[in-house]
């Protein structure tokens, strides 16, 4: 049997190490003043306040839960606010296989979602239909909704889906605000069917 552990001793913590700080865009400072590009600040706020939407129909959704609870612990990046409300989250993260019946759903979950927007496909299948190459599974979701990271694997692991994770902070950070005006996101969008 293991033994149970009582934390009745806990470390003492330093506030100094116990709170890890986000690193600062890169701007210019003097004594008393920092400036930086208001586009890296907003990134810098978006990157580390994602609001996931687990998208999960299979397997792959329960490494998602192993990536979310406490030892791989995804609250260290500021998204441990998951939800279900379309319009309250940024980050559409499908985990599992999609039918093409369910294709549409995934579509107007997307849709629902408020501009910025982004999305992972955890797993072989929501990449590529997986092992599925079927009449009834959709091969891949970037068939309904633009993607922006693939993380592979069947399923992968959540050190995996935290590296897809850190992938897409990094396109955060690094978007300009002004991008979603585009005429190449328009266009991207168009060729969705999205207005
Ligand atoms: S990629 Fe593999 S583990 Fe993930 S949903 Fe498909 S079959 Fe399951």
């Amino acid at each position: 049997m293991r033994p149970v552990r009582f934390n009745i001793h806990p470390k003492e913590a330093k506030i100094e190490t116990a709170v890890s700080m986000a690193e600062a865009p890169n701007g210019y400072s003097g004594e008393g003043f920092f400036t930086a590009k208001l586009s890296d600040v907003v990134g810098l706020a978006r990157k580390n306040s994602l609001w996931p939407l687990p998208f999960a129909t299979s397997c792959c959704g329960i490494e998602f839960m192993a990536t979310a609870a406490a030892h791989y612990d995804l609250a260290r990046f500021g998204a441990e606010r998951m939800a279900f409300t379309p319009r309250q989250c940024d980050l559409m993260m499908v985990m599992g296989t999609i039918s093409k019946k369910m294709a549409p759903v995934v579509k107007q979950v997307y849709m629902q979602m408020a501009e910025p927007r982004w999305v992972i496909a955890v797993g072989a299948c929501a990449s590529s239909g997986g092992i599925f190459d079927t009449y009834s599974v959709l091969q891949g979701i970037d068939q309904v909704v633009p993607v922006d990271v693939y993380v592979p694997g069947c399923p992968p692991r959540p050190e995996a889906i935290l590296d897809g994770f850190m992938r897409i902070q990094d396109l955060v950070a690094n978007e300009s605000i002004r991008r979603r005006n585009s005429e190449q996101y328009k266009a991207l969008m168009e060729s969705y069917g999205i207005e």
